[in-house]
């Protein structure tokens, strides 16, 4: 087993100058993520929960401190260096999606093999299919996100994450713009993708009910560590999914305007 921290950060700060104002959105952040973990990373609007995830998507610098990624300190890298460890090691899921409209789910997962080492033709075609595949969407490689949902839109967004094979997926708020049982259905992708296949997740969310998802809650405030526990009753996103199709089945068989009698036939 490798016993190397997938994210080891040690007192790392991130000031903004806003003009003639220093904002001190981190204020020394000591963490490790062990490999297999599922991290929900909660806290109130400006506790600097979208600064670390900056950080530790390796999107941006830390001002002090140090961070070391799958052993491999990146606190000091060049920005060219940060984009290319960024490409290998990491996969982004965001609140918007972000795909690009005019092309297809396929097309959208085989974008980041399009940066780094060459991949060719075929075997990203091969590999992004796998990916939609593994989120579900194996019959929808040619949809493009207009003819998509909300929800089938994230799953492209989960694939075209996953398509690199980082060691850990950052989600920010990926469940924002997604109704409940959406929101369950996503949760779920990320449960298996970590339990099935030992993906690290490190998921920001403000919502208390999204984080128990996770194995693991970390709470900021004011740019700080203020909790830091293990999730004691981790809700199951397959079995709430059971049990609210199987209340909507009873709700249909309790309703009478879908039994054949209640109305002329
Ligand atoms: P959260 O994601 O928890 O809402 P943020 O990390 O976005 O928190 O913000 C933490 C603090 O840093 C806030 O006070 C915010 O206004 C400030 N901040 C975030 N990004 C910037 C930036 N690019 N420039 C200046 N201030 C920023």
């Amino acid at each position: 087993m490798n016993e190397t921290p997938v994210i080891a950060v040690r007192d790392l700060t991130k000031t903004y100058a806003v003009g003639e104002i220093e904002v001190r959105a981190l204020r020394g952040i000591s963490l490790e993520i062990p490999r297999g973990q599922f991290v929900a990373l909660t806290g109130p609007s400006g506790s600097g929960k979208s600064t670390f995830m900056h950080l530790a998507g390796c999107l941006d610098r830390p001002t002090s401190g140090m961070y070391v990624l799958n052993g491999r300190d990146v606190s000091r890298l060049s920005k060219r260096d940060l984009s290319l460890v960024r490409n290998h090691e990491i996969g982004f899921v965001f609140q918007g999606f972000n795909l690009l409209p005019r092309t297809s789910a396929i097309e959208n997962v085989e974008l980041p093999m399009l940066y780094g080492k060459p991949v060719p033709a075929k075997e990203r075609r091969r590999r992004a299919a796998e990916a939609l595949e593994q989120v579900g969407l194996g019959s929808r490689l040619d949809h493009h996100p207009n003819q998509l949902s909300g929800g089938q839109q994230q799953r492209v967004a989960i694939a075209r994450a996953l398509v690199n094979k980082p060691s850990l997926l950052l989600a920010d708020e990926p469940t924002g713009n997604l109704d409940s049982r959406t929101s369950i259905e996503v949760m779920g992708i990320f449960q298996r993708l970590n339990q099935e296949q030992g993906i690290t997740v490190l998921l920001i969310t403000h919502e208390m009910d999204i984080a128990e998802y996770g194995t693991r809650i970390v709470a900021f405030r004011d740019g700080q560590v203020v909790t830091d526990r293990p999730v004691r009753e981790q809700r199951i996103a397959e079995d709430e999914l059971l049990a609210w199709d199987s209340l909507r089945a009873e709700r249909a068989d309790d309703d009478p305007t879908t039994q054949p009698s209640a109305g002329p036939a």
